[in-house]
């Protein structure tokens, strides 16, 4: 099991493990003799193609790979084609559904295509069936690709925890190499799908476009799953945990019950304020830090959106939220249709106005399946590049937007909100004292580091792009959380 997925840092997402992966692994268990997974980020000698070839070669008789999100995509299909074409090789993942066409054509050593969720699919190559027989296998044949039908959905009930006893090591902060934190972080998740339709999401799909029907996992199993996690920071992955609130009432009863002692993190939308009793339980469970999907300041934005709240909602649910010690981290959206520079602008003003600790901010995108791709299109004088990519318009060009995102950053995250940030994780326990002392003792070995990686980073912009499939690539799908 490889993931194949390394830079320059395991910042963000790169603090968690590739949880996707050992959802497979742990299919796979009793079908093969031994199973060897490894983490790029963290297994350094193996980031040299030549080197893991080597081991490859040595060691594996089937290699599966997981590619997620879009992130150095080009990068991974350039180490992945240097891989041993002898080797069976079965790709899998959110990206790799997406980028089918494509991954054929770019990487000749891969065999299989794993599409959507691979669990069942996976056993079935382990076990030898016949590659036609296959639903949600795209595979070689004859020098062509066959796709066979889509696989069922399948149930979250009966899927095996994720083998989380073939890691080498913990997953913790860490930037250029560095290690920052102390606590280490894992990923749980509960349930699957989302009844909302906001426009611009396509997380409530899967990766084959199908909405996925909100499943829930028995709480007795999700429990019984958390203690078996030592890492002291978990991320419930779910796209929004409290779609259920009784069920996340009773989750928090039976944390508090069982004496699971962990610093939960959790995407929520903003309507779990209106639930207070909900609010104290999830403090005294452990909750500490939430992702809050707030999106635009804009009522006429929100509608766009079909986000299903307004701005004076958000406004009374951050007065509520901001009354407990949880860290409120915020997502927004600019460069809207319509969306003027100083509607933008007004982001950092309104976050820090209702109280967030922090917040990111990504430009609209056209997705493969998300609707705006048709209002995009039919906007005068907006377009995008690509499926996958940014949308742009004559006003607002990536040039512009690249201005007015660097304002909107260097206007909240100024001296005061970083002070702000850091008292808050150090008082409700997300950093600790060690932390600030070892990040700043640490310091000079990150900065050489970022420099080189800033330096590198340029001179990749500064090459012209791979031409291969450089045009069948517009036509691929690139989505990205
Ligand atoms: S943005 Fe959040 S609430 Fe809306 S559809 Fe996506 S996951 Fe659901």
């Amino acid at each position: 099991m490889l993931n194949p997925c390394f830079g320059d840092s395991t910042a963000a997402m790169g603090v968690f493990p590739p949880t996707g992966l050992e959802y497979i692994a742990a299919s796979l268990k009793g079908l093969v003799d031994k199973i060897t997974f490894l983490d790029l980020r963290y297994t350094k000698k193996y980031q040299n193609p030549q080197v893991l070839s080597r081991f490859i070669r040595e060691q594996i008789d089937l290699l599966c790979i997981g590619i997620q999100w879009d992130a150095r995509f080009e990068g991974l299909c350039d180490f992945i084609s240097q891989l041993p074409a002898e080797i069976t090789t079965v790709v899998g993942g959110r990206k790799a559904t997406e980028e089918v066409e494509y991954l054929f054509g770019r990487c000749p050593n891969i065999d299989m295509i794993v599409r959507g969720e691979g669990e069942e699919i996976i056993q079935q190559i382990a076990k030898g069936v016949p590659h036609a027989e296959i639903r949600g296998l795209s595979y070689r044949l004859n020098g062509s690709v066959v796709h066979n039908e889509n696989h069922e959905l399948p149930d979250l009930t009966h899927i095996a925890f994720p083998d989380r006893s073939l890691r080498a090591h913990d997953y913790y902060w860490s930037q250029h190499g560095v290690r920052l934190s102390r606590h280490t972080f894992d990923t749980v998740l509960t349930t699957r799908g989302c009844p909302f339709k906001c426009k611009f999401c396509t997380f409530s799909l899967n990766p084959l476009g199908q909405k996925r029907e909100y499943t829930e996992r028995p709480i007795e199993s999700v429990i019984e799953e958390l203690q078996t996690v030592t890492a002291d920071v978990v991320l419930f992955s779910d796209d929004n945990l409290f779609t259920n609130p009784k069920r996340a009432e009773q989750l928090c009863d039976l944390i508090i019950a069982n004496g699971i002692k962990k610093k939960f993190v959790v995407q929520a939308r903003i309507d779990i304020a209106r639930r207070r009793p909900l609010l104290d339980k999830l403090q005294q469970a452990g909750f500490k830090v939430f992702l809050l999907g707030v999106e635009s300041p804009h009522d006429r934005i929100l509608t766009n959106f079909q986000k299903g709240i307004t701005q004076k909602e958000i406004r009374e649910s951050l007065a509520i939220l901001t009354q407990y010690d949880f860290y409120l981290h915020g997502y927004f959206i600019y460069g809207n249709i319509g969306e003027t520079e100083e509607e933008m602008l007004y982001i950092p003003k309104f976050a820090r106005e209702i109280g967030l600790d922090s917040i990111s901010f990504q430009k609209l995108r056209v997705e493969k399946f998300s609707p705006f791709k048709e209002i995009v299109e039919a906007t005068p004088g907006y377009y995008y590049t690509r499926i996958g990519g940014h949308v742009y318009s004559d006003k607002y060009g990536p040039k512009e937007l690249k201005r007015i995102r660097n304002r909107i950053r260097a206007d909240f995250y100024n001296v005061r909100q970083l002070l702000r940030i850091a008292a808050k994780a150090r008082r409700i326990g997300l950093v600790t004292g060690w932390d600030v002392a070892g990040s700043l003792i640490r310091l000079p070995l990150v900065l050489p580091a970022m420099i080189r990686s800033r330096m590198a980073r340029k001179s990749r912009k500064k090459r012209p792009h791979a031409p291969a499939a450089a045009s069948t690539r517009v036509e691929q799908t690139a989505q990205t959380p």
